[in-house]
């Protein structure tokens, strides 16, 4: 990854003192945010919980849950139809976390945030509405060995409604991207590149603006998954200069079944619909239908309001705490607990890019991960395992599926302890 991609916050340097004080900081800051979230204090098996499944969902606090619930008990009215005081609040309501939305990802416009139901339905929309309206035999799309199944499987549907076909950027033995391999795909019938900003696997932080920069050359629009990106790095469209940025809700501590399609204006403006129904249209007769202007034009049927309110608490909360808190944080846990999980006999991580988020994916010999994470679960420990809807890339690694901690801003150097202990004898009971 070139330098100025995306700087870490990398502690270094720094005097004992000012390393504890900095520690002591730290761990009072996160004691305090780990109040905010009421489901961290329940037990299993009579252990505190401790959850490390966080690129699945985050959990949730209390002011998403009460923002939720708030707007069921006082304002719930469908929006943009009615003239009613409480219609009127909901659109307001639903609006304002459009606009806190553009201010998050820095998007020019509000209309080009357009609600979805997650990453999922947000790379389907383009495919479905950018890809089958210019896409024909011949075209290229390029994703990568990393992708998401939602980051593969639209564009596989694409490519046999239209012919077009799909190229595979490799990914190297540590997880990062192959640039030169990547550059080498890139052709005049290139039309469209989608990629991964963060690896839900492996954690690699993909060299994006890199990634865009060759393909505007070559004026091919590149689509990012920012879906493990969203609440762990800056996500500034315009500084990355993406086309279509897409991530969900529930893991930036939002709320499930909401998620944002950001799309540049240009873009948006010339695709047609995704689907057809109400609040999409300016007016509708048997001889033909005109769409509404952009968002709605991608918005068909009563969308979820209350969901949106939670979203818009979420950032408010996200924005309050500050990213750059969350980077600092996030990446000590994960120096700490790479550290010590790699020396762990017999364990493999899988994905040790330079450039990584909070997940930690490995395997160990000789033991099945799911028995893994069925040891751990009875410690309380809350960890996935399986393919992670990356099926390719376990390919690619040549394992059936891994085990994966993944990191939010609540958890602690102390649970990672547990984790590693846990690890520990999980190895002896399965040896
Ligand atoms: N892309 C990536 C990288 C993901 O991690 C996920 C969720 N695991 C998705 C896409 C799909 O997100 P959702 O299920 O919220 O639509």
């Amino acid at each position: 990854m070139k330098m100025g991609e995306f700087n870490m916050n990398k502690q270094g340097g720094t005097s004992d003192a000012s390393t504890v004080e900095s520690e002591i900081k730290t761990h009072l800051l996160v004691q305090h945010w780990r109040k905010d979230f009421p489901i961290l204090h329940t037990s299993l098996y009579g252990k505190p919980l401790v959850y490390f499944d966080n690129a699945a969902t985050t959990q949730k606090p209390s002011i998403v849950i009460e923002a939720e619930n708030h707007y069921y008990r006082h304002i719930n009215a469908n929006v943009h139809r009615g003239i009613h005081t409480l219609s009127q609040q909901a659109t307001e309501a639903f609006e304002a976390t459009r606009n806190k939305i553009r201010q998050f990802i820095n998007a020019r416009y509000e209309h080009e945030i357009i609600f979805v139901r997650g990453t999922t339905e947000a790379i389907n929309l383009v495919a479905q509405s950018f890809g089958r309206s210019r896409f024909k035999a011949g075209d290229e799309i390029i994703i990568s060995a990393m992708e998401h199944h939602s980051n593969i499987v639209p564009w596989q549907i694409l490519c046999q409604q239209t012919g077009a076909a799909l190229r595979i950027v490799p990914v190297s033995d540590d997880g990062e991207l192959d640039i030169n391999a990547y550059q080498a795909l890139l052709k005049p019938k290139t039309k469209l590149v989608a990629i991964t900003h963060v690896s839900n696997t492996l954690g690699s932080i993909n060299p994006v603006k890199t990634i865009i920069k060759h393909a505007h050359e070559l004026h091919v629009p590149v689509l990012l998954d920012g879906a493990q990106a969203i609440a762990h790095i800056p996500a500034d469209v315009q500084d990355l200069d993406c086309d279509f940025y897409a991530f969900s809700s529930h893991k930036l501590y939002g709320p499930t079944g909401i998620g944002v399609l950001y799309g540049k204006a240009e873009l948006l403006d010339e695709m047609p619909p995704y689907q057809g129904g109400g609040d999409m249209i300016s007016s509708v007769s048997f001889e033909g239908t005109t769409y509404n202007k952009l968002p709605y034009k991608f918005e068909a049927g009563t969308p979820n309001i209350a969901g949106a309110v939670g979203l818009g608490a979420a950032v408010d909360y996200l924005t309050a705490i500050g990213l750059d808190a969350i980077v600092k944080h996030e990446q000590s846990l994960l120096s700490y607990a790479t550290e010590l999980i790699a020396n762990i006999p017999e364990l493999r991580i899988i994905g040790n890019a330079t450039q990584k988020t909070g997940i930690i994916s490995w395997v160990m010999a000789g033991v099945h991960p799911h028995d893994i994470g069925t040891f751990l679960d009875r410690q309380a420990i809350a960890v996935r395992t399986g393919h992670h809807c990356t099926m390719p890339l376990m390919e690619r690694f040549g394992v059936p599926a891994t085990v994966r901690a993944s990191f939010a801003l609540y958890n602690t150097k102390n649970e990672v302890d547990k984790l590693v202990s846990a690890i520990y004898q999980a190895r002896e009971l399965f040896k």
